[in-house]
């Protein structure tokens, strides 16, 4: 049992790690600043980080929230990404044990968390994501070549109908990003979760949707990224149980 833990500990550590590099692509891809060559800084005073500030979220938490140098306000966005990307690697090792899978779909998260944020703030998501989750998806079919038609059908089952849509609404109705988001997916995932996928992100889409508008009037324009992202989150980690129910409660199964 406790080799177990340990394991698990040391995941959600390494998850949140690759947390914090999450951050600084959140925060410098949609200013198109370096983010891999110039050092951490503080956005207000530009005192570069030490180690000792960049350990995930006790770092932060160390600090009270504050620069060490200017005292600001340290977004609380930094330790929620961290321990988020940590423990949903936790949750994928746990789905998935130590395999091939679950590294795959370490990545996939930590890329659907970026791009979510991203595309949360300045509604496009950087096609940079969708061809480092297409990568994902190809090295998925090579892994597991004599599955590869159901890769190829959730390349296009989901895809291609919300294409349709997006020309027959001249881009209202869905973004670009959004299609080869769901294509790119679909080919890490399969047909049957990327489908079960959009079912699920359109449902939480709608609601949390609503409550905002109704909350604080905000926007009409509906970034669909984060929605589809945790659709496709849960569809990965809980959707092959999810089918099963209902195939057995529709006597089909
Ligand atoms: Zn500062």
């Amino acid at each position: 049992m406790l080799p177990i833990i340990l394991l698990y500990i040391f995941i959600f550590f390494f998850g949140s790690v690759v947390g914090s590099f999450l951050n600084v692509l959140i925060y410098r891809i949609p200013k198109h600043e370096d983010f891999v060559v110039v050092r951490s800084h503080c956005m207000n005073c530009g005192y570069q980080l030490g180690w000792t500030d960049l350990i995930p979220i006790f770092s932060w938490i160390a600090l009270g929230g504050k620069c060490r140098k200017c005292k600001t306000r340290l977004s609380v966005q930094y330790p929620t990404i961290e321990a988020l990307n940590g423990a949903l690697y936790v949750l994928i090792t746990v789905r998935y044990g130590l395999s091939i899978e679950s590294l795959l779909y370490c990545f996939l998260f930590s890329a659907l968390i970026a791009l979510s944020v991203i595309d949360f703030r300045t509604y496009e998501i950087p096609i940079g994501f969708n061809i480092f989750i297409l990568t994902l998806g190809l090295v998925r079919v090579a892994t597991d070549y004599t599955d590869w038609l159901q890769y190829l059908i959730g390349f296009l089952v989901v895809s291609v109908p919300l294409l349709i849509l997006y020309y027959a609404t001249g881009g209202r109705g869905i973004g670009g990003g959004d299609v080869k988001l769901m294509a790119v997916c679909g080919l890490l995932i399969g047909w049957k979760l990327i489908l079960l996928s959009l079912g699920l992100g359109c449902i939480i889409g709608s609601i949390i949707h609503v409550i905002r508008m109704k909350a604080s009037k905000a926007d009409r324009v509906l970034a669909m990224g984060p929605y589809l992202s945790v659709g496709i989150m849960i569809a990965t980690l809980w959707g092959e149980s999810m089918i099963n129910w209902y195939l057995r409660l529709s006597g089909l199964g």
